[in-house]
């Protein structure tokens, strides 16, 4: 830090202060993890300063045999620890995969002459008319998501979204009285809404999907079946997924970020079936810029660990862990979406504490237990304040805390929460305004420090 400190003291400050935050407190953000300090370091150095457009063996750019070395490693490990036929690791986030992933589906499955010539040439290259062909020809596709209130994420074709834009939308949600994805309902939806790609994976649903009857819709319709694994890739490459469960022999494609649950650099990646492996190798220049050749070199070293046996055990554990946490909080009373979970995540509905999602959040944080408020399925609040609270355990099971700790954890939050009432802002009702009862923030933090 010293050498940063020399430089921009505040800066050095605050990296200081986050190391402090994240050691000191109850981390339960499901999308988060602490990466191992081989990632780390591996992130941290000159390959940050080189430039790589391009493929392995096939770059823009001279200079670049050591930039290959790391990309195609991380590209064997990745392949080799899912089983996939093709892996793709430049994305630098889950959002960019996601991306990548759309346009290698657009172009490999739509008849598109415009498609054709934007890939061949340089943008700069395609006027107004080639623009127009373009979104002509591609413009009324179709995309089957899951709700964001169901659990989706944003780029499965939410609107704000670039894939709301790019796609005609519709999403599918769960079955109001289990909180469970409805296959039934899936299937009628995509018989009638015809689309090219359906996609399954989520942000916040506790239960497991099953991709193979996914797989069977999207064949029905002639749909390509896209898995966003974003949140549960360490539980697969931990083999806690498997058969059914297992994206990636389950789906044509398949995208990830490689820093939640799989535990390593921020980054995506997308993993594949040899026929769409040309086309996503495109995402850079298509939809990507250059590569982040520091990042691969870290998504090499993750991925190398998540192939050793430990990892298996550490996958196991996340689940475990948040099933001591569920099984916890349900003995305490609390209401969880479906009733509990089967993977790395935990749906806490607190409107049974006359709370809302927001409130709740800070209310925790004052406790040092560190959340994110998450909509519900039909979610009274909508997703700004949220009805809900979502927890995770790849954090805490990499901090070694085992499922005994998660059962006091589950008495942390129920202690905030029941001792948390709704406050007023100029007097008035707020969904953001807490109370929290004298000492209670206090006595908490202590209990959460003698845990860590
Ligand atoms: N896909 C899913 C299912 C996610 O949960 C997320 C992150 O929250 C993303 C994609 C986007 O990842 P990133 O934030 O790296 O763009």
């Amino acid at each position: 830090l010293d050498a940063i400190r020399a430089v921009e003291p505040a800066v050095a400050a605050a990296i200081g202060a986050e190391l402090h935050d994240q050691r000191e407190s109850l981390k339960l953000i499901a999308s988060e993890n602490y990466a191992s300090p081989a990632t780390l370091l591996a992130m941290g150095n000159w390959f940050s300063d080189k430039y790589a457009e391009g493929t392995v063996g096939r770059r823009f750019y001279a200079g670049c045999k050591n930039v290959d070395t790391v990309e195609a490693l991380a590209a064997q490990h990745a392949r080799e620890l899912f089983g996939a036929q093709h892996a793709y690791v430049q994305p630098h986030s889950g959002i960019d995969a996601n991306l990548v992933a759309f346009w290698a589906v657009l172009a490999q499955r739509v008849e598109s002459p415009a498609l054709a010539k934007a890939q061949a040439r340089h943008v700069n290259d395609l006027n107004e008319a080639d623009w127009a062909a373009l979104r002509r020809e591609l413009g009324d596709q179709r995309m089957l998501g899951m709700s964001l209130d169901a659990g989706g994420h944003l780029t499965h074709g939410f609107r704000p979204n670039i894939s709301g834009k790019m796609f005609e939308q519709r999403s599918y949600g769960t079955d109001p009285a289990t909180g469970l994805v409805d296959y039934d309902a899936l299937a009628r939806s995509a018989r009638e809404f015809r689309p090219l790609i359906i996609v399954a994976g989520y942000s916040a649903y506790p239960r497991l999907v099953n991709f193979r009857i996914m797989r069977e819709i999207a064949d029905e319709v002639g749909a390509t079946l896209l898995v966003d694994m974003a949140h549960f890739a360490g539980l697969v490459a931990g083999k806690v997924l498997t058969g059914d469960f297992d994206p990636i022999p389950n789906a044509q494609i398949v995208t990830t970020t490689t820093h939640k649950s799989l535990r390593g650099p921020r980054g995506g990646m997308v993993l594949c079936q040899t026929e769409l492996a040309d086309q996503v190798d495109r995402g850079c220049p298509m939809v990507l810029g250059g590569p982040l050749p520091h990042v691969m070199a870290a998504k090499a070293v993750a991925l190398a660990e998540a192939r050793r046996p430990e990892f298996r055990d550490y996958a196991q554990r996340i689940v475990d862990n948040a099933q001591a946490l569920a099984q916890g909080l349900l003995r305490r009373g609390a209401k969880l979406v479906t009733g509990g979970t089967d993977n790395h995540l935990v749906l806490l509905d607190v409107s049974s504490y006359g709370l809302t999602g927001r409130q709740a959040e800070s209310a925790l944080l004052d406790a040092n237990i560190v959340t994110n408020r998450n909509a519900v399925p039909q979610d009274a609040n909508g997703a700004w304040y949220t009805s809900g609270i979502r927890l995770g355990t790849p954090a805490l099971t990499t901090r070694g805390l085992g499922t005994a700790e998660m059962d006091e954890i589950a008495d942390l939050i129920h202690t905030v929460l029941a001792g948390t009432t709704p406050g007023t802002t100029d007097g008035k009702p707020s969904k953001a305004a807490y109370v929290l009862a004298d000492g209670v923030a206090d006595r908490v933090a202590g209990q959460t420090t003698d845990l860590l």
